[in-house]
């Protein structure tokens, strides 16, 4: 998959890319991550990238040229998405449609955004990673990649994990889980988990996630239709571990 970033900040994102599974799936050629600095697309002895907005008011823009040479002369892999937080949310769903396409790219704004014509007529739409404003589209354009690479077939060391876990197959949250020692300042592994009965075990897992969803996030129950007659049987025969 081919990821172009168009950032001031390149270092940034390079850095984040390059350790543990993102890194792996660049030398793997998964990933071939292109950065691009708009700033060596500028025409004058500064470099300018930012100027002030018509109208006045707090901050600095980033110029609509420097952003538009440099998509241009990159020819990106699109979509192109412009991070900013009135963008639609990233989430799991669009992390497996974006898994799914050969390439895509993501434009980081900084200062106080970018020139509105930069939106209307570069990009092809605007994410946000949510309620919240950074002070770059860099942290963004890194939680997509993670998100959305982790998902290609072969960057994950287990491949079942991203069907498993939250917000895969079951529409669901993660049920807790335990590894050794057994005992651990007197909290206890649940038995069901050391019984050896893997069927049990399945059953128990799926009741906790439930359990869990319905505490922490009803919304998810509704999308995925609410709760079948077999759910129901199962938050019965197991009572929630408890979660807090
Ligand atoms: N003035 C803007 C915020 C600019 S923050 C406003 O009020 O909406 C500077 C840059 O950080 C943005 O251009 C964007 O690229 C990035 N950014 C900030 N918050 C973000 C978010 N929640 N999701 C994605 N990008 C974000």
């Amino acid at each position: 998959m081919r990821i172009d970033v168009f950032t001031l900040f390149p270092g940034l994102v390079d850095g984040f890319c390059s350790d543990s599974l993102l890194g792996k799936a660049r030398d793997n050629d998964l990933l071939d991550l292109r950065l691009h600095d708009p700033r060596d697309h500028t025409s004058d002895i500064h470099r300018t990238v930012d100027d002030a907005p018509f109208g006045g008011g707090a901050g600095m823009l980033m110029k609509p040229e420097p952003l538009f040479a440099s998509v241009e002369a990159a020819d990106p892999p699109r979509p192109l998405f412009l991070l900013g937080p009135g963008g639609r949310t990233f989430d799991q769903g669009m992390a497996r449609e974006l898994a799914e396409l050969e390439g895509f790219s993501l434009l980081c704004g900084r200062y106080e955004g970018v020139d509105h014509r930069v939106r209307r007529h570069l990009v092809d739409d605007e994410l946000s990673i949510g309620d919240v404003v950074l002070n770059g589209g860099e942290v963004a354009a890194c939680l997509v990649v993670e998100a959305v690479v982790r998902l290609l077939p072969g960057a994950m060391g287990n491949a079942e994990s991203p069907v498993t876990e939250s917000f895969g197959a079951s529409g669901l949250l993660e049920e807790p889980h335990f590894t050794r020692p057994a005992d651990f300042r007197g909290w206890s592994v649940p038995d069901v988990l050391r019984s050896g009965d893997h069927a049990r075990v399945a059953r128990w897992r799926h009741a906790q996630a439930l359990h869990r969803t319905i505490a922490a996030r009803p919304d998810l129950i509704d999308a995925r239709g609410g709760l079948t007659d077999d759910d129901r049987a199962l938050l019965e025969e197991f009572p929630p571990h408890p979660y807090h």
